[in-house]
């Protein structure tokens, strides 16, 4: 579903992005992890063209990223993405926040969204506070509800970024259920994360990186019982 060939990137002298080919296919779950600086943010931000890369070819089901305009609407509405910070609107209701894009950019009627935005935020175990502002929410739920919001534009892919890395640590586990049953359901998700947990139960494959590189891609069977590469082992060995 998603393909990077030999992708490269630069920030001044800094290589962030170097030859990095990585596959992912349709329902797979991918965790990147690696130390911090290795370029795990970067390589996210370029599946939806929130950076640009310098060479090589991304796709996403057979087609390159678009360079811009509508097609890049397209992208980031098929391309859901979920950061550290959830990024809700303030001022709007936690069922305004769902609701937005798919009337905005997908052309949905306000009801018909709304009452699909009911049915996400079910699913996220939100139901009962769709009518509250993100205030009023605690932090785990603000991230639930940015979670359901991406998920209502039907992507086809979704990015997770350290998703609980703000998170107080009684509130990390609820983001991660709706992430497990979110991959369980079929979503083709690429997650970076420190959690390993979440890497060993739910990720089809671990992809480590150091210093820009793609240093080993395999099961969490593997990785975490027979880590290959120096780098790998000495990143486990200090946290786990
Ligand atoms: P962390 O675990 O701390 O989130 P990361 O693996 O996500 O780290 P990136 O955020 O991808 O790492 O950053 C990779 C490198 O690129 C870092 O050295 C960072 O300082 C640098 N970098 C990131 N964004 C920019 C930018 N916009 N301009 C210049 N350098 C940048
Ligand atoms: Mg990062």
């Amino acid at each position: 579903l998603i393909e990077l060939r030999d992708v490269n990137k630069h920030y001044g002298q800094l290589h962030v992005l170097q030859d990095i080919n990585l596959t992912v296919g349709r329902g797979e779950v991918v965790v990147v992890i690696g130390p911090s600086g290795s370029g795990k943010s970067t390589l996210c931000r370029t599946m939806n063209r929130l950076e640009t890369i310098e060479s090589g070819t991304i796709t996403i089901d057979g087609e390159p990223l678009p360079e811009e305009g509508k097609g890049l609407a397209a992208l980031r509405a098929d391309v859901g993405m979920v950061f550290q910070s959830f990024n809700l609107f303030a001022h709007r209701t936690v069922l305004a926040n769902v609701s937005l894009a798919p009337v905005k950019v997908r052309g949905r009627k306000r009801e018909e969204a709304d009452r699909r935005s009911r049915l996400l935020l079910d699913r996220v175990g939100l139901a009962s506070q769709a009518d509250k502002y993100p205030a009023q929410l605690s932090g785990g739920q603000q991230q639930r509800v940015a979670i359901a919001r991406a998920l209502a534009m039907e992507p086809k892919v979704m990015l997770f970024d350290e998703p609980t890395s703000a998170l107080d640590p009684e509130m990390i586990n609820e983001v991660l259920e709706v992430m497990q049953q979110l991959a369980r359901d079929g979503m083709t998700m690429v997650v970076v994360t420190h959690e390993m947990g979440f890497a060993r139960s739910a990720a089809n494959r671990v992809v480590f990186m150091a210093d820009g590189r793609i240093v080993e891609d395999r099961s969490p069977e593997d990785f975490f019982t027979h880590p290959e590469s120096e780098r790998a082992k000495d990143f486990l060995s200090k946290i786990l």
